[in-house]
């Protein structure tokens, strides 16, 4: 049986472009199941307002989900076991680089310019010498050593792509380090980073295909990456296009003009949403 998920984070309205992820989730289940998951490790943008305002829409929309909800916000302790682990086996550090610091590292002669992964700048490496014995640091961000860890993984990375150019994927670990470069697995005042999260909670919900926009193809070799070297699963990916405005600009949560709320207030049904976004 088939377990899809829609993941938002209650940081603003939803908008075209969820309701059209959401939708798909919701088909791609296929009698199975379609989970709901608030994103909300980010404290200082998530609030109670807009999860309020996900249930009621999503619940408008005509969708359904087994409850309780898995919400971030309360598996932090999750999320620390797995870095506890992580840090045990040598293959953190903690790094307070910043993205100026990172732009001059990367400007650097020998470095040839700054280049970008699914994080924004591929990060040089600055810190990577830094101490790593001695407890998990609290409260510092943390990133993982790609180089090392991928010296666990036998072959290449592989996994099943089911959205819109589908297909079977693979990458050489050593292309994924050139591509991604070191990723923060936990962000001050977090806890913990979407990268690590997203793929713990997909496997501990028992995701079976995650879908969700194109704008996280570049993100999932790095998620598969994260599920080998922790023994998880690796579920297929949906990745479905991005609902744009007119000029072609994907929405974004600043698209307050495209919620689904505002259209709702304006008359529309259900209906009327989904022959927008083309279903
Ligand atoms: N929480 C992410 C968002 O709001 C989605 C993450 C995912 O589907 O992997 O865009």
């Amino acid at each position: 049986m088939r377990v899809t998920r829609f993941a938002p984070s209650p940081t603003g309205p939803l908008h075209l472009g969820h309701a059209f992820s959401a939708l798909t989730a919701h088909a791609r289940a296929e009698g199975g199941t379609f989970l709901l998951r608030i994103e909300d490790i980010d404290r200082q943008r998530s609030k109670p307002e807009w999860e309020r305002r996900i249930y009621d829409d999503l619940r408008w929309l005509g969708l359904e989900w087994p409850k309780p909800v898995m919400r971030q916000s309360e598996r932090i302790s999750d999320y620390r076991a797995v870095l506890e682990r992580l840090w045990a086996e040598g293959l953190l550090y903690p790094c307070s680089c910043n993205r100026r610091d990172i732009l001059e590292a990367a400007s650097a002669p020998q470095e040839g310019g700054p280049r970008f992964g699914p994080d924004g700048m591929i990060y040089p490496g600055t810190c990577r010498g830094h101490d790593r014995s001695g407890p998990l640091p609290e409260d510092m961000p943390l990133r993982l050593d790609l180089r090392q860890a991928m010296r666990r993984i036998d072959g290449r990375l592989r996994w099943t792509e089911t959205g819109t150019d589908p297909g079977q994927r693979e990458i050489d670990p050593a292309a994924l380090i050139e591509s991604v470069g070191d990723p923060v697995l936990a962000r001050r005042d977090m806890g913990t980073s979407y990268h690590l999260a997203v793929v713990i909670d997909d496997a501990d919900q028992g995701v079976t295909e995650v879908v969700r926009g194109r704008d996280l193809l570049e993100a999932t070799p790095l998620h598969v990456a994260l599920q080998r070297l922790m023994d998880l699963p690796v579920p297929d990916y949906h990745h479905h296009r991005l609902i744009r405005d007119e000029t072609g600009r994907r929405l974004a949560k600043r698209d307050d003009a495209r919620a689904i709320g505002l259209y709702r207030a304006e008359g529309a049904s259900p209906a009327d949403i989904r022959k927008m976004i083309g279903l």
